[in-house]
């Protein structure tokens, strides 16, 4: 990961160990997939035993892993680390 962007200069360290926070956001992005999965398995499933429930919700959840890690940074980064979006760069 650079130091900071490209194009807009934003710094994507702001301090020593700012990422730590992002643990949370990550976790709150678990919880979720893993209450969405449930319901889901629960009622298209009909309640299946325990194991399929721990399988399907691991290989999902390691398979979101890279992608809930980056948005977890990146919320991070927008909440805390004072990026804002500029229409004028977009997705650069
Ligand atoms: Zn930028």
């Amino acid at each position: 990961m650079p130091a900071q962007c490209p194009v807009c200069g934003q710094s994507f360290e702001p301090e020593p160990g700012f990422y730590f926070g992002s643990m949370y956001i990550t976790f709150g992005f678990n919880v979720a997939t893993f209450l969405v999965l449930g319901v889901l398995i629960y009622y298209l499933l009909d309640n299946p035993d325990t194991w399929v429930y721990v399988a399907i919700i691991t290989g999902v959840t390691v398979v979101l892993t890279p992608l809930i890690l980056r948005y977890s940074r990146a919320l991070m980064l927008y909440l805390f680390g004072g990026a804002r979006y500029n229409k004028k760069w977009g997705r650069g």
